[in-house]
């Protein structure tokens, strides 16, 4: 029998008895996360392989070949983050901005005020064109700003959660590299499920995340740059401000040299790998029709109910939906009542559209028929009594 001497009596203040985790059922129609294809839970769920052990190191350049294929890229720098969406964000501009460069955000909606906050924090002489929550921009109006401030990154949302507009990107990569700017692209509602060419449209920076339109649990963000944004990387004064996050230190560990960083997240990169192994067994063009299709087919259901889309056809993103709360409705009782008594979740409005419109989500494993067919059915049934 062991003695232990403690140097106090243990307090129990905290110890509290708690049963093993349960987990109710959710179908997540909402902005993210969805749910999670069972494949990918199962390689989650696999035991864990040290960070720098040969099979995990051929994962790796799996899961990065994996990505560019996603993503339509060649960019050797290809690889998740580990940390959710925003840190792949935040690390686009950790490494190629440098203060006082001057950073254009296209802001029209909630994620772009976030590139705006995190660009100011890196010391970027931040300037920014608006458009109301719901509408696009034209190239003309980006064309106007470039060439008015001159800016060395322009940074804009392709798929934007908060209103459910699908930027066009024809012809901005073009003048963005006429005019010696890198193009800065959030693809995290948009990657899987809507087209997305990241080298064809000439974006230089870009990130995702895994929950949305992957099919993963959250806690990866996928990232890539290209050459020429290396370039401004190599070509800093000062190192990045940002230790987890600076590529040129992860590359050393995603690259050749496989010197360790930070400890890998090796089980989300198992579930990050089956993940894209799906979409890609799946194919890009099957994936984007399917979210196309499945979409189409909300629009129209809702819209036969008299329920109104908030965003013109031509701009509506597949893969999140927003629908005006109609007058007189509580739209947050209704959500609520989704979730209690069907088990079913969808989003509310951010910032300009709070209160005014559901967010619904259809992206990756949930974007099919039977959800679709499933939602309706309740927005049929249960609005009625609101
Ligand atoms: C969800 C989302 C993010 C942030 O990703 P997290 O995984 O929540 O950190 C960034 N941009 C857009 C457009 C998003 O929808």
């Amino acid at each position: 029998m062991v003695t232990l001497q403690t140097f106090f009596p243990v307090a129990e203040d905290h110890h509290k008895v708690f049963g093993q985790i349960s987990v109710p059922t959710r179908l997540l129609l909402g902005p993210g996360p969805s749910n999670a294809h069972p494949d990918v839970l199962k390689a989650l769920a696999l035991p864990p392989v040290g960070h720098l052990d040969p099979f995990y190191v051929d994962l790796m350049s799996e899961v990065q070949e994996l990505l560019r294929y996603a993503w339509q890229t060649d960019n050797r720098l290809t690889l998740p983050m580990s940390g959710t969406g925003s840190s792949a964000m935040e690390a686009t501009i950790a490494n190629t901005v440098e203060p006082g460069d001057k950073v254009l955000i296209a802001n029209n909606g909630y994620f772009g005020s976030r590139l705006i906050d995190i660009a100011e924090r890196y010391r970027a002489d931040v300037v920014t064109i608006e458009k109301p929550w719901g509408e696009a921009f034209s190239l003309g109006e980006i064309e106007e700003a470039i060439l008015l401030h001159k800016p060395t990154v322009l940074g804009i949302v392709h798929a934007e959660t908060s209103t459910g507009v699908c930027q066009p990107m024809e012809g901005i990569g073009g003048l963005c590299k006429k005019h010696d700017c890198l193009l800065l692209l959030d693809t995290v509602t948009s990657l899987g499920g809507v087209p997305l060419f990241i080298d064809k449209w000439g974006v230089d920076l870009a990130y995702s995340c895994s929950q949305k339109g992957l099919s993963c649990p959250p806690g990866l963000g996928p990232f890539t740059i290209s050459s020429r944004a290396e370039e401004k990387l190599n070509s800093r004064v000062g190192k990045v401000p940002n230790w987890y996050l600076d590529v040129s230190l992860l590359n050393k560990y995603w690259g050749s040299d496989r010197v360790y960083h930070h400890t890998a997240p090796v089980n989300m990169n198992f579930a990050m790998r089956e993940a894209l192994r799906l979409l890609s067994e799946e194919g890009l063009e099957n994936s984007w029709t399917r979210h196309r299709t499945n979409a189409e087919r909300l629009w129209d259901g809702l819209q036969s109910l008299g329920l109104e889309l908030h965003v013109q056809k031509e701009l509506r993103l597949p893969t999140l939906t927003t629908v005006r709360i109609p007058d007189g409705i509580n739209g947050k009782a209704f959500t609520l009542h989704l979730l209690n008594n069907f088990g079913i979740e969808i989003g509310g409005g951010l910032g300009a559209l709070a209160g005014k419109v559901w967010r619904i989500g259809l992206m990756g494993y949930n974007s099919t028929s039977e959800n679709v067919d499933k939602l309706l059915n309740l927005f049929d049934t249960e609005l009625s009594s609101f």
